[in-house]
């Protein structure tokens, strides 16, 4: 059988059974690709070109199993808005693990592909705008540099699924470092086996942390760099504005990979208190509690190892109190050179915390767009934006204080504030066009995306903020 590249592990399945369910796609009636990934397929080693075909409809709609997977639903618990839950794919398969190009091994993944053992009340599905929005927001973080999931391909499936109202079906292909969750290790603690969570532990620093193998305690040492891997990411999102929208712990990966794009949005205006999505009514993750949220989450990851640590409860209880208590300086320190670089600092430090604060102070204030603020500052402009008083000043002599000067400062600036970013005014506009089935609009968008420093002729109009400055905008789950 024709393999278009494909060459399949399936190292999850030989987890402990608790882990997963097999189940088999459910079939549909009409696939067909309607947007297709063809330079990740062939960073992947896969056939592009076989696979922009029927033949990949069908693996791509859950059709057909491609040879050598062995599809999967996978087990997890998670922190729903605070509150635990036992989850797990309810409309998700595994197809298994590809290993590409120099041996690297990626998780290929169904979303909307039929009901599972965990689909709960749902039905399995999923609707063709929110998979196309994962496709266009998980290829423009990529290409702002953020670890990230990525969709490999969107596959119409020729199905209506019923929502608020009955809208076209989709499966998008989901590619990613793996779909290990911190709300996977609070399912391993739920089985209160202490050898589930032990092989769980094992695979993940196999896949993820093989330099925490030999620690004394690898749950320990994993814990530790999982915290850095977030804190890291986290500083990432907060530099290009990017909020989650649904932080919760099945929606952090241990790999450090931005996963489930759900109602995310970036900002336009820039506002700490920027929520999005209409179903966190209370703010729980604005863009600006985003930190303490991932410190949060990975306080439930902690929890959940414990039995790890230490043989005995309290003395456990210190090491992840311990293990936890670097979230926060690190997270400064990345953010730290995040956002220094915004401004054009090389190595900041010392009074540039302060320098950074009051340059947002001063973009809260005076209402102005988050990216933009940072991509149109030229330290050598003739005058100060209105109203920053004596910031101009300073932050022009911090500049010249630094080896290369005001010449290194533009560089740096060139290559940490975006020009264009996915506005949610935009990302909205091609997917009505989508749902109308003209996909230019959507093209168009990322192709310009993909180059998001550059400023073109082309990407000048998608550099516009909406009108209102983004204050209206609201997201759903869409699931
Ligand atoms: P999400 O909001 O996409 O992170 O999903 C949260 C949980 O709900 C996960 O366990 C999903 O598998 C499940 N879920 C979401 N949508 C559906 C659906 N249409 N059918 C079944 N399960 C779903
Ligand atoms: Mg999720």
């Amino acid at each position: 059988m024709e393999t278009a590249g494909f060459r399949f592990d399936n190292t999850y399945t030989r987890l402990p059974g608790v882990f997963f369910s097999r189940v088999a796609a459910e079939k549909v009636g009409a696939p067909a690709i309607v947007a297709f990934n063809a330079p990740l397929a062939r960073e992947m080693g896969l056939d592009a070109v076989a696979l922009d075909s029927p033949l990949g409809a069908g693996f791509f709609s859950g059709n057909a199993v491609p040879p050598g997977a062995d599809p999967v639903a996978q087990a997890y618990a998670g922190h729903q808005f605070g509150h635990f839950t036992v989850l797990g794919d309810g409309r998700a398969l595994l197809l298994g693990e590809h290993v590409g190009t120099g041996g690297v091994r990626r998780d290929v993944q169904l979303k909307g592909s039929g009901r599972t053992p965990y689909s709960r009340r749902g039905d399995g599905r999923a609707a063709l705008g929110p998979m196309l929005r994962e496709h266009i927001m998980g290829e423009a973080m990529h290409a702002l540099g953020i670890p990230t999931t990525r969709s490999l391909a969107v596959a119409a499936t020729g199905e209506v699924v019923e929502r608020d109202e009955p809208l076209p079906g989709a499966v998008l292909v989901r590619v990613a470092a793996s779909h290990i969750r911190v709300g996977t290790f609070e399912f391993a603690s739920l089985t209160r086996d202490v050898g589930n969570l032990r092989a769980l532990v094992d695979y993940t620093v196999q896949r993820h942390f093989p330099e925490c193998a030999g620690a004394a305690c690898p749950a320990l040492a994993m814990l530790g760099e999982a915290v850095r891997r977030q804190a890291a990411l986290v500083a990432k999102w907060m530099g290009v504005g990017f909020i989650h929208g649904v932080m919760n712990t099945d929606n952090m990966a241990l790999s450090g990979e931005t996963i489930d794009y759900g109602p995310c949005a970036f900002l336009d205006t820039y506002d700490p208190g920027a929520v999005f999505s209409s179903i966190d009514r209370h703010g729980r993750y604005a863009y600006g509690n985003q930190p303490s949220i991932a410190h949060w989450n990975l306080a439930r990851l902690a929890e959940a190892l414990l039995p790890l640590f230490d043989g005995d409860g309290e003395k456990a209880v210190e090491t992840a109190k311990e293990a936890l208590g670097i979230f926060p300086e690190e997270f400064r320190a990345r953010w730290l050179e995040v956002m220094g670089a915004k401004l054009g600092l090389a190595e900041p430090g010392g009074d540039d915390e302060k320098l950074i604060g009051d340059y947002l102070e001063w973009m809260h204030r005076e209402g102005v767009d988050f990216t933009n603020g940072f991509r149109s500052l030229d330290p050598g402009a003739q005058a100060a934006p209105a109203g920053l008083g004596d910031w101009w000043a300073r932050w022009l002599a911090r500049i010249s204080e630094q080896p290369g000067g005001e010449q290194r400062a533009q560089g740096l600036m060139r290559r940490a504030n975006p020009f264009v970013i996915p506005r949610n005014h935009r990302v909205e506009e091609a997917l009505a066009a989508a749902a109308q089935g003209d996909f230019s609009v959507m093209r168009e968008l990322m192709e310009v995306l993909a180059d998001p420093f550059s400023e073109t002729e082309r990407s000048r109009t998608y550099a516009v903020p909406p009108l209102d400055g983004g204050r209206g905008h609201r997201t759903f789950c869409g699931t």
